[in-house]
C-alpha cells in the first residue's frame, strides 16, 4: 500500500509534545511563541502569528486588510475551495482569472482584463508548492494600488526572485495539515512584514482582546487560536524544515526519471523560482476530444491504480465548478479553459517523504500498463 500522504514524525515531536503535556499548558505557551518565531524566520518576515488552520490564517488576512462587501478581489479557480471561500466569508465577490501552463498559477497577463473600480486586491496561491509569479504581481499591485494576499499554504520553504514564500505581498496564509510538507495536525500561520496587520491578526485569533491576558475585546474576534500540542509539533516539523523539503524534492527527482519515457503523461515543471514539493501532480496527455473525455480516462486511472493500492485523487477540480460557486455566481464549464482542462487531466501520485526508489518504480509500472488502456478506451467511446 502506497499512501497518497503521509506525515514524516519524530523523536523530535514527541519530545515536544511530551514536554507540553508534562508542562501542564496547552494553550497560548512557550512553544507556540517558539514556533511562530521559527515561522518568520523560515518565511523571512518579521512576524508570524500562528492560528488553528490555514484558512483561519487567510480569513484573518482578508478581515485585517478591511476587505469587505462591494470589493472585489483577483483569484484563481485552480486551489483549493478555501482561498475563495475566505473572501465569501467577508461578503468580498472573487473575481477568477484564469491559470497559465504548465505552472497552474494564475495567469498575471489576464489580470488587468477583470479590473474595476471596486477591485482591491489579488490572492494568489503557489499551486503545488510552485511560487506563482510574486515579481509580476507585486509591479501590477503597485501601479494599481492593490494589496496582495499569498495562499502560501502548499509552499513553505520555496522563494522566487530572491524573496522566500511567506514574504511577499502583504501578507501570506500557510496550513499545515496533515497531508502538507509541514503539519501541526490542524493548523496554520499568518507571515508579514506588517506590524499593524500583525496585531490585528493576533486580536482576533483570540476574540478581539486588547490584549491575550485581559478580558477587553476591542474588536470582533474569533477563536482561531493554534493550541501548545499541535505549537510542539510544528515546532519540531519546522526545524526538521531543510531535511523535509529534501526528502520531497528527492521523491519527485526519482519521479521525474522514473516517468521521463512515458509519452501519455506530463510531469510537473518549475517554470520559476525554487518549488518546495506539496504533491506530485501528473497530467494526461492524450489528444482527448474534450474534457469530459479527459476525466473519463482520468478517473478510470485512478479506480485502476487505487485498486492496487496506489494511493491518488484528482487534485484539483476546479472551484468555480463546484456546486456551491455554481449555484450562487451560476458559472458554467468554459468559463476558465485552461483550469478546466488542467482539472480534467490531472492527478495526483503517492508522495511522502520515505518513498523509496522501487517505490516510484512500482507507481510508474503501473501507469505505464494502464496508461494506454484508458486513454484508448476514453477516446474510443466517444
Ligand atoms: C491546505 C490549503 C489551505 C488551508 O487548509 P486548512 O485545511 O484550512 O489548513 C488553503 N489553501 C490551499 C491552496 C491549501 O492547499
Amino acid at each position: 500500500m502506497l499512501p497518497l500522504a503521509q506525515p514524516d514524525l519524530s523523536a523530535l515531536e514527541e519530545r515536544y509534545v511530551l514536554n507540553v503535556l508534562r508542562s501542564g499548558r496547552l494553550a497560548m505557551g512557550p512553544y507556540t511563541e517558539r514556533f511562530e518565531a521559527a515561522m518568520a524566520a523560515l518565511a523571512g518576515t518579521r512576524h508570524a502569528v500562528a492560528v488553528n488552520s490555514g484558512t483561519a490564517a487567510l480569513h484573518l488576512i482578508v478581515r485585517a486588510l478591511g476587505l469587505g462587501p462591494g470589493d472585489e478581489v483577483v483569484t484563481t479557480p485552480y486551489s483549493f475551495v478555501a482561498s475563495a471561500n475566505v473572501l465569501l466569508y467577508e461578503g468580498v465577490t472573487p473575481r477568477f482569472v484564469d491559470i497559465e501552463r504548465p505552472g497552474y498559477g494564475i495567469d498575471v497577463a489576464q489580470i488587468e482584463g477583470v479590473l474595476s473600480e471596486r477591485t482591491r486586491g489579488v490572492l494568489a496561491v503557489d499551486v503545488f508548492g510552485q511560487p506563482a509569479d510574486w515579481p509580476a504581481l507585486t509591479a501590477l499591485a503597485e501601479q494599481r494600488g492593490l494589496v496582495l494576499i499569498d495562499d502560501a499554504c502548499e509552499a513553505p520553504g520555496a522563494s522566487v526572485g530572491g524573496r522566500t514564500i511567506g514574504s511577499w505581498g502583504h501578507a501570506a496564509g500557510f496550513g499545515f495539515y496533515p497531508n502538507k510538507q509541514l503539519t501541526t495536525g490542524e493548523g496554520g500561520c499568518i507571515t508579514t512584514d506588517d506590524e499593524a496587520l500583525a496585531a490585528a491578526c493576533r486580536s482576533m485569533r483570540n476574540q478581539g482582546r486588547a490584549d491575550d491576558a485581559r478580558m477587553e475585546h476591542v474588536r470582533l474576534g474569533f477563536n482561531y487560536r493554534l493550541d501548545e500540542l499541535s505549537a510542539a509539533v510544528g515546532l519540531a516539523q519546522v526545524e526538521r524544515a531543510g531535511d523535509l523539503l529534501a526528502a520531497r524534492a528527492r521523491v519527485a527527482s526519482l519521479y521525474k526519471d522514473a516517468l521521463s519515457g512515458q509519452p501519455l503523461l506530463r510531469t510537473p515543471v518549475t517554470v520559476r523560482g525554487t518549488r518546495s514539493w506539496f504533491v506530485y501532480v501528473v497530467e494526461l496527455a492524450a489528444p482527448f476530444d474534450d474534457n469530459a473525455q479527459a476525466a473519463t480516462a482520468r478517473d478510470a486511472l485512478l479506480i485502476r491504480l487505487q485498486n492496487e493500492g496506489i494511493g491518488c485523487a484528482p487534485y484539483f477540480p476546479t472551484i468555480h465548478l463546484q456546486p456551491y460557486y455554481r449555484e450562487r455566481f451560476g458559472f458554467v464549464p468554459g468559463a476558465f479553459p485552461v483550469a478546466e482542462a488542467v482539472a480534467a487531466r490531472t492527478l495526483a501520485l503517492p508522495f511522502t517523504t520515505r518513498m523509496m526508489e522501487g517505490d516510484v518504480a512500482k507507481v510508474a509500472e503501473a501507469l505505464g500498463r494502464h496508461l494506454p488502456a484508458v486513454c484508448t478506451t476514453a477516446t474510443a467511446v466517444a
